[in-house]
């Protein structure tokens, strides 16, 4: 079930791919929860095999970013994934993932411009180089990706489509607690005040969804009724960006329309939260 080796996932693979076995492939950074489980679930109803990996890419945080405190705890991910049936579980090291002399990357020009990618210099270079290894290594048929980071979801599948990748990028609608919050392995950083202050993401994007549709459609005003919502909790430190965009360009619009993403970064205390709603 557990695999920790290039080599290992890569005979396993081919022995499956021998015997015709369809792969479902769910890429994460392990502190599994209920928004990785519904990725699985996904996999698990389309696919004979499912894989899900487990691997805090070093490549994709920026300096002064969460990367040493980004949680983990392989033995819960573990058992996560054995009840949740899924056939192998692969933890690849830092060092073989990234040995000396490693120098080959992958850009998405344009869609990595905006959004989270204008604050985090380098982060979609190191999604979509390390999802691009570890296609090639898990070689799925399917791949199975959140709403919850839309970007990366269509940066993933433009990388896909250019590249000619014999992989379907399948997305997953976003998982929320009862009370609107979205699942994040990140939540677990929330002190309980931060946590109550943590609503002010989906409670502003529901509000947006509602001015929609109730009819409103300057981007602006919609923005600042958000603004306006998350600004009146207490423990919200900075709100990096409000933007309501093209589904698959990812420009900023000024007149909002159906099927547009209406996306958000949020500090809450230290912690940086997103989130979207599509309208
Ligand atoms: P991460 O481990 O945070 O890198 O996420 C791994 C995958 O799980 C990505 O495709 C995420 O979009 C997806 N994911 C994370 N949180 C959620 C959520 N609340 N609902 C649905 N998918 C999620």
């Amino acid at each position: 079930m557990l695999i920790r080796s290039i080599k290992e996932m890569k005979q396993v693979v081919k022995k499956l791919k021998k015997e015709g076995k369809t792969i479902g492939f769910v890429p994460t950074m392990g502190y599994l929860h209920e928004g990785h489980r519904s990725l699985m679930r996904c996999s698990k109803k389309e696919n004979q095999i499912t894989v899900v990996s487990v691997f805090v890419n070093p490549i994709q945080f920026g300096e002064g970013e969460d990367l040493d405190r980004y949680p983990r705890d392989l033995e819960r991910d573990l058992q996560v994934c054995r009840e949740e049936g899924v056939d192998f579980l692969f933890h690849p090291k830092v060092e073989e993932m990234y040995p000396e002399g490693y120098s080959t990357y992958v850009v998405v020009e344009g869609l990595t411009e905006g959004l989270c990618g204008a604050f985090r210099e380098g982060h979609f270079k190191g999604v979509s180089t390390v999802v691009a290894k570890l296609f090639n290594i898990v070689q799925p048929d399917r791949a199975y990706f959140g709403r919850k980071d839309y970007q990366q979801l269509i940066v993933i599948k433009r990388m896909v489509e250019d590249l000619n990748m014999d992989v379907e990028v399948v997305d997953c609608p976003i998982v929320r607690e009862e009370d609107g919050l979205a699942l994040s392995s990140r939540n677990k950083y929330l002190s309980p005040e931060e946590r109550r202050s943590a609503l002010s993401l989906s409670k502003a994007l529901f509000r947006a969804k509602e001015l929609f549709e109730a009819g409103e459609r300057d981007a602006e005003k919609i923005k600042e009724e958000m603004r306006k919502i998350i600004k009146s909790y207490p423990e919200v430190k900075d709100i990096q960006y409000i933007e309501i965009v093209h589904p698959h360009t990812l420009k900023p619009k000024k007149k909002a329309e159906k099927g547009d993403v209406v996306a958000l970064a949020v500090f809450i205390g230290n912690t940086r939260l997103i989130d979207n709603i599509t309208l």
